[in-house]
């Protein structure tokens, strides 16, 4: 018992086994083992031999009676050793016995391997019998084929090819076949096959066929079993799933949460990113994906596309169809519109004064931004009191348009300008009547015709041209035509045949918005459709609230406003912007929740433009398209006609290697913006005839933002062509030197106009050269013809300092101007 360690236990177990033991381990776990049993020494009572045994198993030890314990009987003595003998004996008979049995088992292993092994082999031998036998069908078959196709070959084909070449596939497969015999074949060679399936299929698997699973390199390991079991589980699963799928019609908002997206599919999230990712979106469930991406995904799931352009939350908001019966007149809505200084505004008051003041003794018409008079016969007309192309468009752009009629005013003293031009095609685009008012007709140079003729150009023909577009002439200035200007929009409003619900909930569009310090958020709004009331609860843009109190145009309180009516509205819990839509909605709680969702997605949205046009992803884009070397420029100019011009020329210059791009254009000063966009994509700007302002040439010598004034456009574009062909030479560059206001101008005989400065910047030299700038245009270039301290004509003024200055040839200069100075000299060009 020298092996027990403590832990496991050791027992001899039955006397007649004293070989075997049977060790209990800790959890119940038991085994059985053969020992060494030693035997303490013993002295037995043999006489013939004397020494004393030692190891080995049990010997039978003889009996020397000078040697046995005192007390033993010779009696005793003989019935021990035959006890002995027999154990002896029995131990002997048992170890042969186990051992027989071992070799038994160690045969029956033998015998079931070879047993199996045998099968394999048969099945082998078959299998390898049955594609020899298809093989030679099949080759049969072909030769039957060509012999028939040489004996057929003179006369019609006897045989169909393509049946022939079925018929080869079907041999070649082991198919069904014609003949008994091979049916027989192949149903002796599919039954082991299958039987040998099915005892994988069965799980059942023996030690040894596990053994044996590796011979052969034709039996699959465990591993690939199971990868086949979980195959054709997943297979079957698949098909199920195939059948049972649901097409589902996906709620689409404008941005999705790609897990939220996969939630509406009722996809697995990882699923969709992996469709994102194979679509070259590398995106995490918790982003945010547009709509556009997200349709394509959808549909690449099979499933249904709904687009819901706005949140659900504003579908309380009831677009409903009148009724014909339960709509009413309305007034129609007019907007004056006009190239500047025509007189839009002389207009709007002189009307407003004819009609309102007039009408209501003492009362004093309140600017809200509209106003509403009535024509001698009657006719309520509302006018727009906003005049001007900016707020007509981007009242449009907001989705509002307010706007029935428009007046367009043309002076009489004048001809068509551009923006005459401008106001024609937005009436056009918003496909709105118009009614030509041809103003300034009290003035003697006036000439209405001129008007009339000119605007044939343009596509409009008025009534005394014979065509559809009324013409009044009038005059702001003594009333004149006037009324009859009303007229003609009641005339025209009749044909419109205007009309809306003043019984639903009311509807309308913001014409002006403001923050006003006793009041709080006041918008002036322009009711289209139903009636709004004291107390209504609304939504307007992105801000709510409910109707405190309301006034018209006249400053009186009013307590309910219907169509075509303007009101002042107080009560907003924010200020709303001009061309937003106002909507009365049921509960404070709908509002609230309508103009949250409408801040986050206008939020979303700015945030969406910004990413978009990072002038980094602008520069991606160009160097993706690598062979094409791209100079990008600023153009800012003075003038809209020259810098589309400039423009223009630009996107011809360039080759299949270089290529001009204009970042950005438009008229006016070089703003710091400006210099912001042409550093980020290293840009020079371009300046025609127009200068940077002070802070922005400051930053442009901060950042190193090259700024270049041209007042020839053929030298603007020559630089650009030369720098664009990497053919800059040398040339002549200005450089400023500095800049002087003009405070006053003296009118000084002999001399002429004298301007008197302050230098600002820099300093003022005799002999340089100089520009003046109006607003920051040139409106000269020149040289000084006298630059004077006091009364002393000097070489150089500094900063802070002020002089007289007078140009050389020129004499129209106003105080305000700018007076630039700056020399010439000879430079490397760096475009
Ligand atoms: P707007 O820029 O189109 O709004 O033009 P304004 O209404 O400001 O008018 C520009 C100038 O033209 C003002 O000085 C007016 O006094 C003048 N004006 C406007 N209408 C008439 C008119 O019928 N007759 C004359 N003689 N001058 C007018």
């Amino acid at each position: 018992m020298s092996e027990n360690d403590g832990k496991k236990t050791l027992g001899v177990r039955g006397g007649n086994r004293p070989g075997q033991v049977k060790q209990s381990f800790s959890h119940g776990r038991t085994k059985s083992v053969v020992v060494e049993t030693k035997r303490k020494r013993v002295v037995t009572p043999k006489p013939s031999t004397a020494k004393t045994e030692g190891g080995g198993t049990t010997k039978p030890v003889g009996g020397d009676p000078r040697k046995r314990p005192a007390g033993i009987s010779d009696a005793e003595l003989e019935r021990r050793m035959k006890a002995l003998a027999a154990a002896k004996a029995r131990e002997s008979e048992e170890a042969a016995a186990r051992e027989a049995e071992e070799k038994a088992r160690a045969e029956e292993r033998e015998r079931k391997k070879a047993e199996i092994e045998a099968k394999e082999r048969e099945e082998r031998e078959r299998e390898e019998a049955l594609k020899a036998k298809a093989e030679e069908d099949a080759k049969r078959l072909r030769e039957e084929q060509a012999a028939k196709e040489k004996a057929a070959e003179p006369a019609a084909p006897a045989v169909d090819p393509a049946e022939a070449e079925a018929k080869a596939q079907r041999a070649a497969k082991p198919a069904p076949n014609r003949t008994d015999r091979d049916t027989r074949d192949r149903d002796r060679a599919a039954k082991p096959t299958k039987g040998g399936d099915d005892k994988r299929r069965s799980g059942k698997l023996t030690v040894n066929q596990a053994l044996t699973g590796g011979e052969g390199g034709r039996q699959r390991s465990m591993a690939s079993m199971k990868r086949q079991q979980e195959r054709a589980r997943r297979k079957a699963m698949g098909q199920n799933q195939d059948r049972e799928k649901v097409t589902r019609t996906v709620q689409l908002p404008e941005a999705i949460v790609v897990s939220e997206l996969a939630n509406r599919m009722s996809e697995r999230v990882a699923d969709v990113v992996k469709a994102l990712m194979q679509n070259g979106m590398m995106v995490t469930q918790t982003q945010t994906i547009d709509q556009d991406t997200a349709e394509l995904i959808i549909e690449e799931f099979g499933h249904k596309v709904q687009r819901v352009s706005d949140s659900d939350v504003e579908q309380v908001i009831t677009q409903t169809e009148d009724r014909p019966e339960e709509l009413k007149d309305r007034a129609p809505i007019i907007t004056i519109m006009g190239h500047v200084d025509h007189g839009k505004t002389s207009i709007l008051d002189a009307i407003r004064k004819a009609r309102v003041v007039q009408g209501e003794a003492g009362g004093i018409t309140q600017h809200i931004g509209a106003y509403q008079v009535q024509s001698e016969s009657g006719t309520t007309l509302t006018f727009l009191d906003t005049p001007g192309h900016a707020a007509f468009t981007s009242m449009r752009a907001r989705g509002a348009q307010v706007t029935d009629i428009v007046v367009l005013v043309v002076a009489a003293d004048d001809a068509v300008m551009p923006q005459t031009i401008e106001a024609i095609n937005h009436a056009k685009a918003a496909k709105v009547p118009m009614i030509v008012a041809i103003n300034k007709c009290d003035k003697p140079e006036a000439n209405p015709d001129k008007v009339r003729t000119d605007l044939l150009q343009h596509e409009v023909i008025v009534e005394k041209m014979s065509g559809e577009v009324q013409d009044v002439e009038v005059s702001a200035t003594t009333g004149a035509g006037l009324d009859d200007l009303l007229e003609s929009i009641a005339l025209q409003s009749e044909l419109l045949d205007l009309k809306a619900n003043p019984d639903r909930a009311a509807q309308g569009a913001v014409i002006e918005a403001k923050l006003d310090v006793g009041r709080g958020p006041v918008a002036t709004v322009l009711i289209q459709h139903g009636t709004l009331k004291q107390g209504d609860i609304f939504v307007v843009g992105e801000q709510w609230g409910k109707v405190r109190a309301m006034e018209n145009d006249k400053g009186e309180r009013v307590k309910e406003a219907g169509p075509s009516v303007p009101v002042e509205v107080l009560g907003l819990n924010g200020t709303p912007e001009a061309g937003d839509v106002l909507n009365v909605v049921e509960t404070e709680a709908q509002a609230r929740e309508i103009a949250e969702y409408r801040q986050k997605a206008a939020k979303d949205k700015r945030a969406a433009a910004g990413a978009a046009t990072t002038l980094e992803q602008m520069m991606a884009k160009a160097k993706a398209d690598e062979n094409v070397a791209e100079l990008p420029i600023l153009v800012k100019a003075d003038v809209q006609g020259s810098a589309e011009a400039i423009v223009q020329a630009m996107e011809k210059i360039g080759n299949d290697e270089v290529r001009v791009r204009v970042l950005h254009y438009g008229v006016g000063a070089i703003t710091e913006t400006d210099v912001g966009l042409a550093e980020a994509s290293g840009a020079p700007i371009m300046g025609f005839n127009v200068r940077a302002n002070a802070s922005a040439r400051q930053t442009a010598n901060q950042k190193g933002v090259e700024i270049r004034y041209y007042s020839v456009i053929y030298d603007l574009v020559d630089d650009v062509k030369a720098a664009a062909s990497g053919l800059l030479s040398a040339e002549v560059r200005e450089t400023f030197i500095g800049y002087a206001q003009i405070k006053e101008v003296f009118k000084v005989t002999k001399v002429g106009n004298v301007a008197g400065c302050l230098v600002t910047e820099g300093v003022a030299r005799r002999a340089a050269g100089v520009r003046l700038l109006r607003d920051n245009v040139v409106v000269h270039e020149g040289t000084l013809k006298t630059l004077k301290r006091f009364k002393d004509e000097v070489s150089e003024v500094i900063s802070g300092q002020e002089c007289g200055m007078a140009f050389e040839n020129y004499d129209d200069i106003r105080p305000g101007d700018v007076i630039e100075i700056f020399t010439r000299e000879e430079v490397e060009r760096s475009l």
